[in-house]
Protein backbone atom coordinates (compact mmCIF):
# COMPACT_ATOMS: atom_id res chain seq x y z
CA UNK A 1 0.00 0.00 0.00
CA UNK A 2 2.86 2.29 1.19
CA UNK A 3 4.23 1.71 -2.09
CA UNK A 4 1.34 2.62 -3.94
CA UNK A 5 1.21 5.79 -2.40
CA UNK A 6 4.24 6.41 -2.58
CA UNK A 7 4.46 5.96 -6.45
CA UNK A 8 1.05 8.00 -6.66
CA UNK A 9 3.35 10.94 -5.58
CA UNK A 10 6.24 10.83 -7.33
CA UNK A 11 3.84 10.51 -10.29
CA UNK A 12 1.89 13.82 -9.11
CA UNK A 13 5.55 15.51 -8.69
CA UNK A 14 6.43 14.61 -12.07
CA UNK A 15 3.61 15.56 -13.31
CA UNK A 16 3.69 19.17 -11.34
CA UNK A 17 7.21 19.36 -13.12
CA UNK A 18 6.14 18.68 -16.27
CA UNK A 19 3.39 21.12 -16.00
CA UNK A 20 5.78 23.98 -14.73
CA UNK A 21 8.21 23.02 -17.21
CA UNK A 22 5.60 23.68 -20.22
CA UNK A 23 4.44 26.84 -18.72
CA UNK A 24 7.79 28.39 -17.97
CA UNK A 25 8.60 31.55 -20.46
CA UNK A 26 11.44 32.06 -22.04
CA UNK A 27 12.68 35.24 -24.00
CA UNK A 28 14.88 36.48 -27.01
CA UNK A 29 15.90 39.72 -28.57
CA UNK A 30 17.90 40.29 -31.20
CA UNK A 31 18.41 42.80 -33.85
CA UNK A 32 17.68 41.92 -37.51
CA UNK A 33 15.83 43.31 -40.78
CA UNK A 34 16.98 46.69 -39.64
CA UNK A 35 14.89 46.85 -36.76
CA UNK A 36 14.12 44.94 -33.23
CA UNK A 37 12.58 41.19 -33.35
CA UNK A 38 11.44 40.07 -29.56
CA UNK A 39 10.50 36.07 -28.90
CA UNK A 40 8.13 35.29 -26.24
CA UNK A 41 7.88 31.44 -25.90
CA UNK A 42 6.79 28.66 -23.62
CA UNK A 43 7.86 25.57 -22.81
CA UNK A 44 10.83 22.99 -23.35
CA UNK A 45 11.24 23.47 -26.64
CA UNK A 46 10.88 27.35 -26.49
CA UNK A 47 14.74 28.12 -26.56
CA UNK A 48 15.23 25.82 -29.12
CA UNK A 49 13.02 27.54 -31.87
CA UNK A 50 13.78 30.62 -30.72
CA UNK A 51 17.54 29.93 -31.57
CA UNK A 52 16.10 28.59 -34.64
CA UNK A 53 14.24 31.48 -35.81
CA UNK A 54 17.25 33.66 -34.85
CA UNK A 55 19.42 31.81 -37.62
CA UNK A 56 16.61 31.39 -39.95
CA UNK A 57 15.87 35.80 -39.88
CA UNK A 58 19.92 35.61 -40.57
CA UNK A 59 19.97 33.28 -43.46
CA UNK A 60 16.49 35.08 -44.62
CA UNK A 61 18.11 38.63 -44.91
CA UNK A 62 21.32 37.01 -45.75
CA UNK A 63 19.75 36.43 -49.30
CA UNK A 64 17.18 39.15 -49.07
CA UNK A 65 19.05 42.26 -48.29
CA UNK A 66 18.94 45.15 -50.74
CA UNK A 67 21.97 46.42 -49.40
CA UNK A 68 24.17 43.44 -48.52
CA UNK A 69 26.12 43.30 -52.44
CA UNK A 70 26.17 39.15 -51.40
CA UNK A 71 22.53 39.00 -51.51
CA UNK A 72 20.22 36.85 -54.34
CA UNK A 73 18.34 40.42 -54.33
CA UNK A 74 21.41 42.32 -55.54
CA UNK A 75 22.79 39.45 -57.44
CA UNK A 76 19.47 40.20 -59.59
CA UNK A 77 19.76 43.97 -59.03
CA UNK A 78 23.28 44.18 -60.51
CA UNK A 79 22.50 42.10 -63.54
CA UNK A 80 18.97 44.06 -64.33
CA UNK A 81 18.76 44.12 -68.08
CA UNK A 82 21.54 41.26 -68.43
CA UNK A 83 21.81 37.73 -68.04
CA UNK A 84 19.07 35.62 -65.99
CA UNK A 85 20.49 35.25 -62.38
CA UNK A 86 20.09 31.77 -60.28
CA UNK A 87 18.73 32.34 -56.86
CA UNK A 88 17.88 29.54 -54.11
CA UNK A 89 14.46 28.01 -54.35
CA UNK A 90 13.10 30.43 -51.74
CA UNK A 91 13.82 33.16 -53.56
CA UNK A 92 11.79 32.21 -56.31
CA UNK A 93 8.69 31.64 -54.21
CA UNK A 94 8.72 34.72 -52.59
CA UNK A 95 9.15 36.78 -56.03
CA UNK A 96 6.50 34.64 -56.89
CA UNK A 97 4.36 35.54 -54.08
CA UNK A 98 5.26 39.39 -54.13
CA UNK A 99 4.62 39.59 -57.48
CA UNK A 100 1.39 38.17 -57.60
CA UNK A 101 -0.11 40.26 -54.69
CA UNK A 102 1.27 43.09 -56.22
CA UNK A 103 -0.24 42.70 -59.30
CA UNK A 104 -3.35 43.13 -57.10
CA UNK A 105 -2.36 46.69 -55.47
CA UNK A 106 -3.87 48.84 -58.15
CA UNK A 107 -0.11 49.79 -58.49
CA UNK A 108 -0.08 50.94 -54.86
CA UNK A 109 2.78 48.40 -54.40
CA UNK A 110 5.32 47.44 -56.50
CA UNK A 111 8.50 45.41 -55.48
CA UNK A 112 10.32 47.43 -58.22
CA UNK A 113 10.06 50.40 -56.33
CA UNK A 114 14.03 50.44 -55.51
CA UNK A 115 15.93 52.61 -57.52
CA UNK A 116 13.79 55.28 -55.95
CA UNK A 117 13.62 53.90 -52.96
CA UNK A 118 17.37 54.52 -53.30
CA UNK A 119 17.06 58.05 -54.49
CA UNK A 120 14.93 59.29 -51.24
CA UNK A 121 17.46 57.12 -48.71
CA UNK A 122 14.69 57.10 -46.62
CA UNK A 123 16.00 54.72 -44.39
CA UNK A 124 19.89 55.11 -45.25
CA UNK A 125 21.92 57.59 -43.53
CA UNK A 126 22.07 60.20 -45.94
CA UNK A 127 18.40 60.52 -47.08
CA UNK A 128 17.86 63.52 -49.34
CA UNK A 129 14.78 65.17 -51.23
CA UNK A 130 15.61 64.00 -54.98
CA UNK A 131 14.68 66.65 -58.19
CA UNK A 132 11.37 65.95 -60.48
CA UNK A 133 14.07 65.46 -63.02
CA UNK A 134 15.37 62.31 -61.07
CA UNK A 135 11.79 61.04 -59.99
CA UNK A 136 10.90 61.39 -63.92
CA UNK A 137 13.68 59.87 -65.09
CA UNK A 138 13.16 56.56 -62.50
CA UNK A 139 9.80 56.08 -62.82
CA UNK A 140 9.60 54.30 -65.79
CA UNK A 141 11.96 51.78 -64.01
CA UNK A 142 9.32 50.88 -61.83
CA UNK A 143 7.22 47.71 -62.85
CA UNK A 144 6.76 44.37 -61.47
CA UNK A 145 5.70 42.85 -64.77
CA UNK A 146 9.44 43.28 -65.80
CA UNK A 147 10.29 40.46 -62.65
CA UNK A 148 11.05 37.53 -65.23
CA UNK A 149 11.16 34.50 -63.19
CA UNK A 150 11.68 31.09 -64.35
CA UNK A 151 11.02 28.65 -61.80
CA UNK A 152 12.19 25.69 -63.55
CA UNK A 153 15.44 26.64 -64.03
CA UNK A 154 15.65 29.19 -60.67
CA UNK A 155 16.82 32.14 -62.90
CA UNK A 156 15.17 35.29 -62.36
CA UNK A 157 15.77 38.43 -64.15
CA UNK A 158 15.04 42.15 -64.69
CA UNK A 159 14.18 43.26 -67.84
CA UNK A 160 15.74 46.58 -67.93
CA UNK A 161 19.37 47.97 -67.04
CA UNK A 162 18.51 49.68 -63.89
CA UNK A 163 15.37 48.18 -62.64
CA UNK A 164 15.79 46.55 -58.49
CA UNK A 165 13.94 44.80 -56.25
CA UNK A 166 13.09 45.94 -52.51
CA UNK A 167 11.36 43.52 -50.50
CA UNK A 168 10.71 45.70 -47.77
CA UNK A 169 7.16 46.27 -47.88
CA UNK A 170 6.50 42.48 -47.17
CA UNK A 171 10.19 40.92 -45.64
CA UNK A 172 8.76 41.13 -42.24
CA UNK A 173 5.50 39.59 -42.97
CA UNK A 174 7.22 37.23 -44.75
CA UNK A 175 9.50 36.58 -42.00
CA UNK A 176 6.56 35.58 -39.55
CA UNK A 177 5.68 32.57 -41.66
CA UNK A 178 9.31 31.63 -41.04
CA UNK A 179 8.67 32.02 -37.24
CA UNK A 180 5.11 30.18 -37.51
CA UNK A 181 6.89 27.08 -39.19
CA UNK A 182 9.66 26.82 -37.12
CA UNK A 183 7.47 26.62 -33.75
CA UNK A 184 5.39 24.40 -35.33
CA UNK A 185 8.34 22.12 -36.24
CA UNK A 186 9.97 22.71 -33.03
CA UNK A 187 6.53 21.18 -31.22
CA UNK A 188 6.12 24.68 -29.02
CA UNK A 189 2.79 25.72 -28.59
CA UNK A 190 2.75 28.85 -27.08
CA UNK A 191 4.82 32.03 -28.71
CA UNK A 192 4.79 35.65 -29.47
CA UNK A 193 7.25 37.15 -31.86
CA UNK A 194 7.04 41.05 -33.14
CA UNK A 195 9.41 42.17 -35.89
CA UNK A 196 9.41 45.66 -35.31
CA UNK A 197 5.62 46.08 -34.53
CA UNK A 198 5.08 43.52 -36.75
CA UNK A 199 3.44 40.43 -34.67
CA UNK A 200 2.86 37.16 -34.89
CA UNK A 201 0.64 34.92 -32.32
CA UNK A 202 0.97 31.17 -32.23
CA UNK A 203 -1.17 29.47 -30.20
CA UNK A 204 -3.02 30.59 -26.95
CA UNK A 205 -0.87 31.32 -23.17
CA UNK A 206 -0.24 28.15 -21.41
CA UNK A 207 -3.38 29.25 -18.99
CA UNK A 208 -5.56 28.68 -22.29
CA UNK A 209 -6.16 33.04 -22.75
CA UNK A 210 -5.38 34.63 -26.58
CA UNK A 211 -2.81 36.80 -26.28
CA UNK A 212 -3.27 40.76 -26.17
CA UNK A 213 -1.92 42.43 -28.91
CA UNK A 214 -1.81 46.27 -28.75
CA UNK A 215 -2.03 49.12 -31.93
CA UNK A 216 0.73 51.27 -31.22
CA UNK A 217 0.25 55.17 -30.19
CA UNK A 218 2.11 56.55 -33.62
CA UNK A 219 2.66 59.97 -31.19
CA UNK A 220 4.47 58.05 -28.26
CA UNK A 221 7.26 55.57 -28.16
CA UNK A 222 6.04 51.80 -29.19
CA UNK A 223 4.71 50.41 -25.90
CA UNK A 224 2.25 52.82 -25.68
CA UNK A 225 -0.94 51.39 -27.10
CA UNK A 226 -4.26 52.96 -28.25
CA UNK A 227 -6.29 49.88 -28.15
CA UNK A 228 -6.01 46.02 -27.97
CA UNK A 229 -7.42 42.75 -29.07
CA UNK A 230 -6.67 39.37 -29.07
CA UNK A 231 -4.98 37.29 -32.26
CA UNK A 232 -4.47 33.62 -32.41
CA UNK A 233 -2.32 31.99 -35.38
CA UNK A 234 -2.44 35.09 -36.76
CA UNK A 235 0.20 38.28 -38.16
CA UNK A 236 -0.60 42.01 -37.80
CA UNK A 237 1.51 44.28 -40.21
CA UNK A 238 1.22 47.63 -39.15
CA UNK A 239 2.44 50.53 -41.58
CA UNK A 240 2.44 54.27 -41.06
CA UNK A 241 4.85 57.19 -42.20
CA UNK A 242 5.56 57.75 -38.81
CA UNK A 243 7.92 54.61 -39.04
CA UNK A 244 10.48 55.84 -41.08
CA UNK A 245 10.58 59.34 -42.07
CA UNK A 246 13.47 62.33 -41.81
CA UNK A 247 12.81 65.84 -42.31
CA UNK A 248 13.89 69.24 -44.81
CA UNK A 249 12.69 72.74 -44.28
CA UNK A 250 10.34 71.65 -42.38
CA UNK A 251 8.96 68.87 -44.01
CA UNK A 252 8.40 65.76 -43.33
CA UNK A 253 9.36 62.91 -46.07
CA UNK A 254 8.36 59.52 -45.03
CA UNK A 255 9.42 55.70 -46.61
CA UNK A 256 6.56 54.16 -48.29
CA UNK A 257 6.54 55.91 -51.62
CA UNK A 258 3.36 55.84 -53.99
CA UNK A 259 4.61 54.09 -57.29
CA UNK A 260 2.54 56.01 -59.37
CA UNK A 261 4.46 59.47 -58.07
CA UNK A 262 7.84 58.62 -57.06
CA UNK A 263 7.07 60.28 -53.85
CA UNK A 264 6.06 59.73 -50.47
CA UNK A 265 2.69 58.64 -50.70
CA UNK A 266 -0.06 61.72 -50.18
CA UNK A 267 -2.09 59.61 -47.70
CA UNK A 268 -4.88 60.32 -45.13
CA UNK A 269 -4.05 57.79 -42.91
CA UNK A 270 -1.30 57.92 -40.05
CA UNK A 271 -1.43 54.00 -39.14
CA UNK A 272 -3.18 51.04 -40.26
CA UNK A 273 -2.47 47.49 -39.16
CA UNK A 274 -3.64 44.35 -41.17
CA UNK A 275 -4.79 40.55 -39.87
CA UNK A 276 -4.22 37.74 -41.81
CA UNK A 277 -3.32 34.33 -41.09
CA UNK A 278 -0.24 34.79 -43.82
CA UNK A 279 2.13 37.20 -42.64
CA UNK A 280 3.28 37.87 -46.29
CA UNK A 281 -0.52 39.01 -47.58
CA UNK A 282 -0.90 41.16 -44.35
CA UNK A 283 2.33 42.71 -44.98
CA UNK A 284 1.24 43.77 -48.24
CA UNK A 285 -2.19 45.06 -47.37
CA UNK A 286 -0.33 47.01 -44.72
CA UNK A 287 1.55 49.14 -46.85
CA UNK A 288 -1.10 48.85 -49.49
CA UNK A 289 -3.66 50.53 -47.88
CA UNK A 290 -1.35 53.00 -46.53
CA UNK A 291 -0.93 54.27 -50.58
CA UNK A 292 -4.42 53.35 -51.71
CA UNK A 293 -5.95 55.77 -48.79
CA UNK A 294 -8.24 56.00 -45.88
CA UNK A 295 -11.82 55.69 -48.46
CA UNK A 296 -10.03 52.73 -50.41
CA UNK A 297 -8.54 51.13 -47.11
CA UNK A 298 -11.95 51.27 -45.17
CA UNK A 299 -13.80 49.31 -47.97
CA UNK A 300 -11.34 46.55 -47.91
CA UNK A 301 -11.42 46.46 -43.97
CA UNK A 302 -15.38 46.43 -44.18
CA UNK A 303 -17.46 43.24 -43.84
CA UNK A 304 -18.02 43.42 -47.07
CA UNK A 305 -14.69 43.75 -47.90
CA UNK A 306 -13.51 40.89 -46.35
CA UNK A 307 -10.08 42.24 -45.26
CA UNK A 308 -9.51 42.35 -41.09
CA UNK A 309 -7.40 45.39 -38.95
CA UNK A 310 -7.38 48.48 -37.97
CA UNK A 311 -7.04 51.97 -39.44
CA UNK A 312 -6.04 55.23 -37.88
CA UNK A 313 -6.57 58.73 -39.32
CA UNK A 314 -5.42 62.07 -38.71
CA UNK A 315 -8.60 62.77 -37.10
CA UNK A 316 -8.12 60.50 -34.32
CA UNK A 317 -10.96 58.28 -35.54
CA UNK A 318 -10.00 54.80 -35.27
CA UNK A 319 -11.79 52.32 -37.52
CA UNK A 320 -11.86 48.62 -36.44
CA UNK A 321 -13.23 45.54 -38.68
CA UNK A 322 -16.03 43.52 -37.05
CA UNK A 323 -14.36 40.57 -36.89
CA UNK A 324 -12.47 42.25 -33.61
CA UNK A 325 -15.12 43.98 -31.99
CA UNK A 326 -15.36 40.90 -29.20
CA UNK A 327 -12.25 41.39 -27.71
CA UNK A 328 -11.23 45.08 -28.71
CA UNK A 329 -10.33 47.49 -25.97
CA UNK A 330 -9.92 51.43 -26.39
CA UNK A 331 -7.03 51.98 -23.74
CA UNK A 332 -6.38 55.64 -24.53
CA UNK A 333 -8.83 58.15 -24.74
CA UNK A 334 -9.33 60.66 -27.45
CA UNK A 335 -10.47 58.28 -30.26
CA UNK A 336 -13.86 57.59 -31.87
CA UNK A 337 -14.49 54.39 -32.65
CA UNK A 338 -16.51 52.62 -35.60
CA UNK A 339 -16.75 49.32 -36.38
CA UNK A 340 -17.15 48.70 -40.05
P1 LIG B 1 5.96 48.64 -44.57
O1 LIG B 1 6.61 49.16 -43.33
O2 LIG B 1 5.58 47.22 -44.54
O3 LIG B 1 4.84 49.52 -45.03
O4 LIG B 1 7.08 48.69 -45.71
C1 LIG B 1 7.77 49.85 -46.03
C2 LIG B 1 9.00 49.48 -46.83
O5 LIG B 1 8.58 48.90 -48.07
C3 LIG B 1 9.84 50.68 -47.23
O6 LIG B 1 10.89 50.89 -46.28
C4 LIG B 1 10.40 50.27 -48.59
O7 LIG B 1 11.49 49.40 -48.43
C5 LIG B 1 9.25 49.46 -49.18
N1 LIG B 1 8.21 50.25 -49.88
C6 LIG B 1 7.91 51.58 -49.78
N2 LIG B 1 6.86 51.92 -50.52
C7 LIG B 1 6.46 50.78 -51.14
C8 LIG B 1 5.41 50.46 -52.06
N3 LIG B 1 4.55 51.39 -52.50
N4 LIG B 1 5.32 49.18 -52.50
C9 LIG B 1 6.18 48.24 -52.07
N5 LIG B 1 7.17 48.45 -51.19
C10 LIG B 1 7.31 49.71 -50.73
MG1 LIG C 1 4.00 46.12 -45.39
Amino acid sequence: MFVVLALFALLAVWLLAARAQSEKRYTRAFFSMSTMVDQKAYGSKAEAAMDEVEAAFAAFEAALSFYDTNSDIAAINAAAGGEPVSVKPQIITLLQEATRLSAQSDNAFAITLAPLSLAWGVTSDTPRVPTQAELDALLPLVNDADIEIDAAAGTVRLAHAGQAIDLGGIAKGVACNLAREIYGKNGVESAFISIGGNVYVHGKKPDDSAYRIGFRDPTRDASASIASFVMEDKVIAVSGGYERFFEQDGVRYHHILDPKTGAPAQSDIVSVGVIDADGGVADFYSTTLFVWGKEKALEFLSEQGGGCGILLDAENNLYVSKALETSFELVEEGYTVFFI
